[in-house]
């Protein structure tokens, strides 16, 4: 397990709230009124392939265990679940900018979900943008200073898309933040250790990126798909002391994650969220 990663300390410490599994950032300075958090797949009602939290619509399991599932993370957030917004994330780099009057947009069915979009940004409280994952990358951002946040989902297309520099980039342009004010969180995903590519996108990175986020191992090439977002968005003028990657592997760790390499179609989704708590 991890072989490839480098020995730093995990940024995320679990928490069990009545029962719901979820990870929250530890030692990283946050702003009063942050609320971040990636689920597990642990607490929830759904079956089989899909249990017991899965958190996405769009994945063929029962709509009513979902949306109980989103009530119960919710609940242990102490979060409103109708304040949810979600996007049709089609790995692609198109960010929505949001507010409370797009509240509930994807929160109920995947119908309302934002169309074509991978990334969320506000600078409202009580909107709680979410993404939804089983091995991609999610990225969750906030500034320091000006309460505005955001969040993307990066598998590997949306990663040479630069998903997260244009989350960076709207940031910028729609609230006036710094990209020198920004700290991200590089959540759970499938890590170095087990994420195995076909030449045609080791070579996609390789002439993006060099051979950084690559290792060969067997005659095979295995991605490190988080390192690769970090060096996107230290490209991006965030400070590398500001950007903080979790270690954990979504297909090293069965009881705590969905993983769809790891298991296949179907399988359940685990959500990242962010919000500012409303005073
Ligand atoms: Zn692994």
């Amino acid at each position: 397990m991890n072989r490839d990663q480098p020995e730093r300390e995990e940024v995320l410490s679990y928490q069990v709230h009545n029962g719901v599994g979820y990870w929250q950032p530890k030692g990283i300075p946050q702003p009063v009124g942050v609320v971040c958090a990636f689920s597990s797949r642990q607490g929830g009602i759904s079956e089989g392939p899909f249990g017991s939290l899965n958190l996405g619509l769009h994945v063929g399991d029962e709509p009513g265990c979902v949306l109980e599932n989103r009530q119960r993370f919710s609940r242990a957030l102490g979060v409103d679940p109708r304040h949810w917004v979600a996007a049709q994330q089609v790995h692609g780099c198109n960010v929505a900018v949001v507010s409370q009057k797009h509240r509930g947009l994807g929160a109920y069915s995947q119908k309302t979900a934002l169309c074509g979009t991978d990334g969320l940004v506000t600078a409202e409280a009580g909107v709680w943008l979410s993404c939804y994952y089983a091995d991609c990358v999610p990225l969750v951002f906030w500034d320091s200073l000006r309460g505005a946040i955001g969040i993307a989902h990066a598998g590997w297309r949306g990663t040479l898309a630069n998903i997260g520099v244009c989350v960076v980039r709207q940031m910028v342009s729609s609230f006036g933040c710094e990209a020198q004010d920004l700290q991200v969180l590089i959540g759970p995903a499938i890590g170095a250790c087990c994420y195995v590519v076909g030449e045609e996108v080791a070579m996609a990175f390789e002439k993006r990126l060099g051979q950084g986020s690559l290792s060969h191992r067997h005659g095979r090439s295995y991605l490190d798909l988080r390192a690769a977002n970090r060096e996107l968005i230290v490209e991006a003028g965030i400070p590398p002391d500001q950007i903080h990657v979790s270690n954990l592997c979504t297909a090293c760790h069965p009881e705590a994650f969905f993983s769809h390499r790891r298991d296949g179609s179907p399988t359940g989704r685990m959500t990242a969220i962010i919000g500012l708590r409303e005073q």
